[in-house]
């Protein structure tokens, strides 16, 4: 369908529909969405008179630590991490750690090398296959496929994240790993992905960008897998702009991703683990610099702040919203430790998605789609299997040749996609912020939900 791009246009769609006409004023129950108020989207007074909008969180906690950070390592005119003592990455390594519960953590460039350095400490490479759902990010595909090996997708299920029921139907036993991908705040359903890769003896890599400080089962995400990454990015739960990290309670894992990090060598890890006892290999430099350190020390720091408030907002707003009939929530496997980045509803169908969203943004409320990653089988340089050089090794094997991607290797992943609309949420909502979010949600979905 076209999207609606006037008012009258969307009135006529629900028209189109049978549509009980908004005018004629939806039920609602509660206080402050009295039963016919107008809304905004047919010309009514909306919730908000000023847009309710969301900021990237860790620069609206940037304060005097992370200044104070920054000086020190300019005064030392120390900024590559040639020591360990008063190095600012690795204290942050160390305070990262400890906040999740992880025995090693590495500071590298960005959460994209940081899947590079994954897949290189667990010696995956041609011949390989790993399991990856079929909406996360680039990174998670183009890792795999830069180490020769081959990505083979699984659906998605209502969390947004890979749907265990599907993984086992796709390891072969070249499956070397299963990359769970954290999306959009919420957790992927850990326990069953894990008796599974335990039954076949296949590594776990959590992918832990757009769920830092997330938690399953009072465990921290980052801590469940064999491995797991992280992203520092400007849109990420904190920031120093770019930066990532691995992290993994094992120490041959541990040192593998440390000397491919680093050029082959353990410099500055060397006393984390005994001095290095695995043989060098060819590798990379993904060093984090000093100054990313830094602000990374002063952030992890506030990341139990930035979690608490942004989890306290959601849980008000799905609490605020658990009434309404035929409501349906984003399915959340451990709904305690889901970080509330955004409160998605499953609106059923396409059409009454974007309806929903249009009418939410007309009420001055930040609303959209599933957003922040891609469904990677329908995007064309991956449908295509496009890569570097032709003879790469990821798609000359007889798998490689066979596999296909496109649209008819994800439809159920297309399908969930198109139905969920998300309300933004923001560490720094206040009370009254949270209580126009619940009424432009009371207001405008019993008209929604009709369409
Ligand atoms: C952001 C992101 C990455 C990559 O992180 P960068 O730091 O941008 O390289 C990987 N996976 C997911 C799911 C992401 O959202």
């Amino acid at each position: 369908m076209n999207q609606p791009k006037n008012r009258r246009e969307f009135l006529e769609t629900l028209g189109a529909l049978g549509a009980a006409s908004f005018l004629a004023g939806a039920p609602t129950a509660r206080a402050g969405a009295p039963a016919g108020e107008k809304l905004a989207i047919e010309g009514g007074s909306p919730v908000r008179k000023t847009p309710l909008h969301s900021a990237p969180y860790g620069p609206q906690f940037y304060d005097e630590a992370e200044k104070r950070e920054l000086i020190e390592v300019l005064e030392s005119r120390s900024p590559f991490r040639s020591r360990r003592e008063g190095s600012k990455v690795f204290e942050f390594e160390k305070a990262y750690g400890a906040y999740l519960g992880v025995k090693h953590v590495v500071g590298v460039t960005s959460g994209t090398t940081a899947l590079y350095t994954a897949m290189a400490a667990l010696e995956i490479g041609p011949g390989d296959e790993v399991i990856l759902p079929a909406w996360t990010w680039y990174a998670d595909y183009d890792a795999v496929v830069l180490c020769g090996a081959l990505p083979v997708f699984v659906e998605i299920d209502e969390s947004l994240a890979m749907d265990p029921k599907e993984i086992e139907a796709k390891i072969t036993p070249r499956t070397k790993a299963i990359v769970p991908s954290h999306l959009q705040g919420g957790v992927a359903d850990m326990d069953p992905i894990l008796e599974i890769a335990r039954k076949h003896k296949i590594r776990v890599v959590e992918d832990c960008a757009q769920c830092c400080g997330g938690r399953y089962k009072g465990k921290f995400v980052g801590s469940i897998g064999d491995m797991a990454i992280n992203s520092f990015q400007l849109s990420k739960t904190i920031t120093s702009g770019e930066g990532g990290a691995v992290s993994t309670n094992d120490p041959k894992l541990f040192e593998r991703a440390v000397r491919f990090h680093d050029v082959g060598t353990v410099r500055v890890h060397g006393p984390d683990i005994g001095g290095g006892i695995l043989a060098a290999f060819a590798s990379c430099n993904f060093r984090m610099n000093e100054f990313t350190g830094a602000v990374l020390k002063a952030q992890v720091q506030k990341l139990d702040t930035i979690c608490k408030r942004l989890r306290a907002n959601a849980r008000k707003v799905r609490e605020g919203i658990a009434d309404l009939p035929g409501l349906k929530m984003r399915k959340m496997p451990d709904p305690e430790g889901d970080l509330g980045v955004t409160v998605f509803l499953d609106l059923g169908t396409r059409r009454r998605r974007d309806l929903f969203l249009r009418a939410l943004r007309a009420e001055g409320i930040g609303a959209s789609g599933p957003g922040g990653s891609v469904i990677l089988p329908t995007d064309p340089r991956i449908e295509n299997k496009v890569t570097i050089h032709p003879g790469w090794p990821s798609f000359n094997s007889p798998e490689g040749k066979a596999i296909r991607y496109g649209r008819e290797c994800c439809p159920r992943t297309i399908d969930i996609l198109g139905r969920m609309g998300g309300v933004i949420m923001d560490p720094n909502f206040s009370d009254d912020d949270v209580n126009d979010i619940l009424r432009a949600i009371r207001k405008v979905y019993p008209a929604i939900s009709k369409a």
